[in-house]
C-alpha cells in the first residue's frame, strides 16, 4: 500500500485568479521532505476543473527537480477555486506519493480582503459567566479570535473593563464594546456589538418608554399574535444600536426554554419581514442537546433567502465560561474585511461578507453562509487557520500572563505584535 502523503508547506497559498504565480513547495517545520537534486512528479488538479487556458487534463503533471529542499514551479491559476498539487517520486518505474499541497485562487474583490475570526457574543462573571472580562478576552485570543466583544446580560461596562485592561498593551486582538440587550417585558435577546453607548442603561430613563410609544404610534397594523409593544421595542432597540454606531444582532430565535421557543413564532416572523436587525445569529451558543435550535436557525436563514431577503449572518459562542468544556470556541464568525477595525468588521457583515462556523469539540467543523464564502472558509479552516491560531495562542497566553501581573509578558507581546498580519502577508501572493 502507498504511504499516506505528507502535507507540504506551500507559498504563496492564496493567489489572484487568472494569474501565473511562482509557487514553492517545501517541508513543514524544517524537516527534510524533498532530496536535493532528485526529480519529483507534481500532478496538478484544479478542484472544479475550469482550466481552459492552461489546457489542463486529468493527470497533468510536471517533473520538477528539488533545489534547497524545495520544488518550484510556475502555475496559471484559473478561476476562483482550490488547487491540489500531488507530489510523487518514481522508483523502478513505480510512483509513490510523497506530499500534497493546496492553493486557493480568488477573484480580485476577495483577494484584497483578509479573513478575521471573531466572537460577537460571550459572557463574563460580571453577569452569569465564570471569568473576569479581561480574562475572557485573552482566552479568546488564545483560541484564535481576532476580534471580540464581551456581551454580558444587561451590562455594557464589562466590555469596557476588558478594553481598559489592555489599553496601551501591544496585542493584535480587536476588543470592542458590547452588551446583551434585554428590553423590559420583551423576550427578544439582542446584541449591541460595538455601539458607543449602552441600551440597557437607557431602559431606566425617559428615552425608552417615549421612544417605544412613538414607535408604536407609527407601527401600523401588526399580524395576529404579535405583541405591538414587543414589536415596537425591538424596532427601537435596533435603531438605537445603529445610532450608537453598532451592529444590532437578532439572537437565538429558536432557543427552547420553558417548554417552547422564545420569542414566539409570530414575533420572529415579524422581525424577519421588517428586518430591523443588522445581522442574524444563525449559529448561536447552543449545547449539544440543544443543537436542534441551530439547525432550525440555519433552515430559517435559507428559507428567508429564498423569499428574496438579504440576511447578514454571524456565528457566536454565547459561552458562559472558558474552561467548562462547553460552547467556548465551538461557534464563531469569519469576516472578510480590508483591515481589522470595528467599522470594517461591521461593514463586512452588513455586506454579506461573513460565514458562521460550527466547530463543536470532537466533530467535523461546518460553515454556513454564501456558497462562495463557505467554500473558501473550508480551505482557510484546513490550510491557513492552524498557523494563524498557533500565533494567536502565543499572544493569548502572554495576555493571560500580563493579567497576572507578569510585566515581562508585555515585552513578549510587543515582540509578537503584528505576527498574524505578517503571516497573512507571507501566505498571500504579491498582487
Ligand atoms: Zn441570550
Ligand atoms: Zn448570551
Amino acid at each position: 500500500m502507498n504511504p499516506i502523503p505528507r502535507r507540504a508547506h506551500v507559498l504563496p497559498r492564496i493567489v489572484l485568479a487568472d494569474s501565473t504565480v511562482p509557487i514553492r513547495l517545501s517541508a513543514q517545520g524544517g524537516e527534510g521532505l524533498f532530496q536535493d537534486g532528485q526529480e519529483y512528479i507534481v500532478s496538478y488538479y484544479p478542484t472544479e476543473e475550469f482550466a481552459e487556458r492552461s489546457g489542463w487534463r486529468p493527470g497533468c503533471a510536471w517533473r520538477v527537480r528539488s533545489r534547497e529542499g524545495a520544488l518550484s514551479l510556475d502555475v496559471l491559476f484559473e478561476g476562483e477555486q482550490e488547487h491540489v498539487f500531488w507530489v510523487e517520486e518514481e522508483r523502478a518505474g513505480e510512483r509513490f506519493p510523497i506530499a500534497e499541497a493546496r492553493v486557493y485562487s480568488l477573484q480580485p474583490d476577495l483577494f484584497a480582503l483578509r479573513p478575521y475570526k471573531g466572537d460577537l457574543h460571550i459572557h463574563s462573571n460580571r453577569s452569569d459567566g465564570r471569568e473576569e472580562p479581561a480574562y475572557v478576552a485573552a482566552a479568546c485570543r488564545e483560541i484564535g479570535m481576532d476580534f471580540v466583544a464581551i456581551t454580558d446580560h444587561r451590562l455594557y461596562e464589562p466590555s469596557l473593563e476588558a478594553i481598559r485592561a489592555f489599553e496601551g498593551v501591544p496585542t493584535d486582538l480587536l476588543l470592542v464594546p458590547g452588551e446583551e440587550v434585554h428590553p423590559p417585558d420583551n423576550p427578544v435577546h439582542i446584541i449591541n456589538f460595538g455601539g458607543r453607548f449602552s441600551l440597557n442603561a437607557l431602559f431606566g430613563t425617559e428615552a425608552y418608554p417615549k421612544g417605544v410609544e412613538q414607535m408604536m404610534a407609527n407601527l401600523g397594523a401588526v399580524p395576529a399574535g404579535v405583541n405591538r409593544y414587543q414589536a415596537a421595542s425591538c424596532l427601537w432597540c435596533f435603531e438605537a444600536i445603529r445610532e450608537a454606531g453598532g451592529l444590532g444582532i437578532f439572537c437565538h430565535p429558536y432557543w427552547f426554554t420553558n417548554h417552547r421557543y422564545t420569542p414566539s413564532g409570530a414575533l420572529t416572523s415579524y422581525l424577519f419581514d421588517r428586518q430591523p436587525f443588522d445581522a442574524f445569529e444563525v449559529i448561536g451558543g447552543f449545547h449539544r442537546d440543544e443543537i436542534d435550535s441551530n439547525t432550525l436557525q440555519v433552515a430559517r436563514y435559507h428559507e428567508e433567502q429564498k423569499r428574496g431577503k438579504r440576511i447578514p449572518i454571524v456565528g457566536v459562542s454565547d459561552a458562559h465560561g472558558c474552561h467548562n468544556g462547553e460552547l467556548f470556541g465551538w461557534y464563531y464568525s469569519i469576516v472578510w474585511a480590508p483591515q481589522l477595525t470595528l467599522e470594517a468588521i461591521i461593514e463586512a457583515i452588513k455586506g454579506l461578507r461573513s460565514v458562521a462556523v460550527e466547530a463543536v469539540a470532537g466533530e467535523t467543523p461546518r460553515a454556513y453562509g454564501p456558497f462562495r464564502l463557505v467554500k473558501y472558509a473550508l480551505f482557510l479552516m484546513r490550510e491557513v487557520f492552524p498557523e494563524h491560531d498557533a500565533l494567536a495562542a502565543r499572544q493569548g497566553a502572554l495576555m493571560l500572563r500580563y493579567l497576572e501581573g507578569d510585566m515581562a509578558a508585555r515585552e513578549g507581546l510587543a515582540h509578537l505584535q503584528g505576527s498574524t498580519a505578517r503571516l497573512y502577508d507571507r501566505l498571500w501572493a504579491k498582487p
